[in-house]
């Protein structure tokens, strides 16, 4: 054996990238994710080829300013927390300082960004700085990632069908633009507008351009909540069910998270009126104190822990079954479509 070192830092954001970029969706998760933190009100996302080749997330929000871009690409650089404290209550979607770092060392990155005044341009390739200059620029910024895993063979023979590919993307995008309504969300796929939310705020709106303004207008709206807990949202009606799960988002904070606990909550809150092996289109937004939560539990931060999770999931269930239990069923937002 040889000496104990410290790897260099592409080395070791490599490994990073190994369990924060699985594919290129984690890639437009982590840039649309950035860009929400940065207070935008328009997101663009075009990617090309299922983002094998290329993709781009335009934002117009706070930009970065020229002295700070390289530093953005260092691994646990970050605006997002200071202290040990804020850790416990983190308010934004990032904050542990590895996607630019983890992103740059396995693709080809260009940022161009400005927070007003003149931009900044960065090109960073397999870790290594290419070049930095003053670039033209309005207020926002721009990331383009090419190249994919073109250093990491082993991730790029693992990547399934350019459909499959694109529909984690589509799948990830869909339930960022559910936990923001407020932001005007596209998706351009090969020159092909998939998606396009309003960003005004409403969050039917948004469950209109994803499953189809019909199903929308067919969902009840859900809102309940205790001392510590606000739960809102929409669910279907029992006859409006699908045969998978993948139609439940769970949002809490802004986040969308994966929790087994809180979707069969929302299962058991349709009791005997679901069919076996059928499942509710749901859009469920849970507000919290974050120091109830702790996100800092996975990379990606998809799963969290909840501290009085049980008695989450019982206002959840609660809620839904006592909208479905309502004698009229009629659905409450036909009109304001
Ligand atoms: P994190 O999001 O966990 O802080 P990242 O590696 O994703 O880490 O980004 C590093 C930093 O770069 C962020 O904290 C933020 O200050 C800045 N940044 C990244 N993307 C953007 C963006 N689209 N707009 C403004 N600032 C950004
Ligand atoms: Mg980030």
């Amino acid at each position: 054996m040889s000496a104990i070192h410290e790897l260099p830092a592409v080395l070791s954001n490599q490994i990073s990238a190994g369990e924060v970029i699985e594919r290129p969706a984690s890639v437009v998760k982590e840039l649309v994710e950035n860009a929400i933190d940065a207070g935008s009100h328009e997101i663009d996302i075009l990617v090309d080829e299922a983002g094998l080749k290329m993709i781009e997330v335009i934002d117009d929000g706070s930009g970065i300013e020229g002295n700070q871009l390289e530093l953005a690409f260092h691994r646990h650089a970050t605006s997002k927390i200071g202290d040990r404290k804020d850790l416990f209550k983190v308010n934004s979607l990032g904050f542990r300082g590895e996607a630019l770092p983890s992103i740059s060392s396995i693709a080809d990155v260009e940022m161009v960004t400005s927070t007003g005044g003149e931009g900044q341009a960065i090109h960073i390739s397999g870790g290594k700085l290419i070049s930095q200059k003053p670039a033209e620029a309005r207020r926002g910024t721009d990331v383009t990632v090419k190249d994919l895993f073109y250093n990491v063979p082993a991730r790029l023979k693992y990547m399934k069908s350019l459909n499959t590919e694109l529909s984690k993307i589509v799948d990830i995008v869909n339930r960022l633009a559910l936990g923001h309504p407020q932001i005007q969300i596209s998706l351009t796929h090969n020159n092909r507008e998939l998606l396009r939310t309003a960003g005004r705020g409403d969050l039917r709106q948004v469950i209109g351009s994803i499953y189809g303004m019909n199903k929308a207008g067919k969902m009840l709206s859900i809102d309940a909540s205790d001392a510590d807990f606000k739960v809102s949202g929409y669910v279907s009606l029992p006859e409006l069910t699908r045969a998978s799960r993948s139609y439940m988002t769970i949002l809490l904070n802004g986040r969308y998270i994966k929790n087994y606990e809180l979707s069969k909550a929302i299962i058991e809150g349709y009791g005997s009126k679901l069919m076996v092996g059928r499942y509710p289109v749901a859009v469920l937004n849970l507000q919290m104190d974050p120091l109830l939560v702790d996100v800092n539990v996975h990379p990606t931060k998809q799963e969290v822990r909840i501290s009085k999770e049980s008695q989450l999931s019982g206002i959840i269930t609660e809620a839904i079954r006592n909208r479905l239990s309502q004698q009229n069923l009629i659905p409450d937002g036909l009109t304001n479509l």
